[in-house]
C-alpha cells in the first residue's frame, strides 16, 4: 500500500530573514526503502530525534521530501495527488489537535462534509457510528476542553476513521497522557488493527508493540537499521544501537 524508495530529508539550508548566509543543515532520513502491505500494523521506535515523526509527516506530505519517491496505492505522493492521499491517509497527532472551538460531533463531521465526500445526514451518521464504536457517545455535543486527554484521544481517532482512511498514522498517540488513560487509547488502537486497517505506530509502548504490532522498525543515524516481527526484535536485536535502545527502555 506503501512503497518508500531513497526517501531523503534535510533540514535547513535555506535563506531566513535576519540570518546572514543559510540556516544550518541537517540530514535526518538518509535513503528509507521500506514496502508497507495492506493490513500492517507497524510499530516505528528509535531515539528522540532520529526523524520517526519526519518519517510520518513526508508520508503524508506534512513535510516535504528532499529527495527518494513514496508511493501510496500506486501513486506517486506529490502535490498534484494531495487531496486523495490526505484523505485516504489519516493522522493521530500526540497532541490530538481536536478543534476546540467545534463539538465533538462538530469535529466528526467537518473535513468529510467540507470535501464534499458525504452529505451531512450522512456525515452525522457516521459520527453517530464511531463515537459509540469508541465508547463516548454522550459525549457528541460537548467541546473537547471539557474532556480527558484519553477521551480527546479516542475522538481525535474517531476523527481519523471519519474519512474512511486506508491507513492511519499515529505519532506517539499516548506520549501526552496521563497513565491512567493510556490503557484506554492503546485498547482503542488494538481493535482498530484487529479490523484490518494499515497502522503506522510511532511509539515507546514496547508492549503494544509486541503484542499487537507484526513488524517493528528500528530507525537510528536516518535510516531503517531493524524491521523484523516484534519476536524476534525484541528476543534477538541484531543492531547494538537497538540492544541499547531496548535495554534503557526496559
Ligand atoms: P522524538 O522521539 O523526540 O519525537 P523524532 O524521532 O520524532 O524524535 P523528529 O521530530 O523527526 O524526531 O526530528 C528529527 C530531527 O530533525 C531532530 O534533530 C529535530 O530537531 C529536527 N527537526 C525536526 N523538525 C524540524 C524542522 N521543522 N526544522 C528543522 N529541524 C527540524
Ligand atoms: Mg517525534
Amino acid at each position: 500500500i506503501l512503497e518508500v524508495r531513497g526517501l531523503f530529508k534535510t533540514y535547513g539550508g535555506e535563506k531566513k530573514r535576519g540570518l546572514k548566509g543559510l540556516t544550518p543543515k541537517l540530514d535526518v532520513l538518509k535513503g528509507i526503502d521500506i514496502d508497507i502491505y495492506r493490513g500492517d500494523v507497524v510499530c516505528l521506535i528509535g531515539p528522540s530525534g532520529c526523524g520517526k515523526s519526519t518519517f510520518l509527516r513526508c508520508l503524508n506530505r506534512l513535510e516535504v521530501p528532499t529527495g527518494g519517491t513514496i508511493k501510496f496505492e500506486g501513486e506517486v505522493v506529490d502535490e498534484a495527488h494531495i487531496d486523495k492521499l490526505r484523505q485516504k491517509m489519516g493522522m493521530v497527532f500526540q497532541h490530538f489537535n481536536l478543534f476546540p472551538h467545534m463539538t465533538v460531533k462538530e469535529n466528526l463531521c467537518m473535513a468529510p462534509v467540507l470535501l464534499g465526500l458525504k452529505s451531512r445526514p450522512e456525515a452525522e451518521k457516521r459520527a453517530d457510528e464511531l463515537l459509540e464504536r469508541v465508547g463516548l457517545s454522550d459525549k457528541a455535543n460537548v467541546y473537547p476542553a471539557s474532556l480527558s486527554g484519553g477521551q480527546q484521544q479516542r475522538i481525535a481517532i474517531a476523527r481519523a476513521l471519519a474519512m474512511d482512511p486506508d491507513v492511519i498514522l499515529f505519532d506517539e498517540p499516548t506520549s501526552a497522557l496521563d497513565p491512567e488513560m493510556v490503557g484506554e487509547v492503546l485498547e482503542l488502537m488494538r481493535e482498530l488493527a484487529h479490523t484490518g486497517i494499515t497502522m503506522l505506530v510511532v511509539t515507546h509502548e514496547m508492549g503494544f508493540a509486541r503484542e499487537v504490532s507484526n513488524r517493528v522498525i528500528f530507525i537510528d543515524e536516518g535510516q531503517i537499521q531493524e524491521d523484523e516481527p516484534p519476536q524476534e526484535l525484541f528476543a534477538h536485536p541484531k543492531n547494538p544501537r537497538l540492544q541499547a535502545f531496548l535495554s534503557k527502555m526496559l
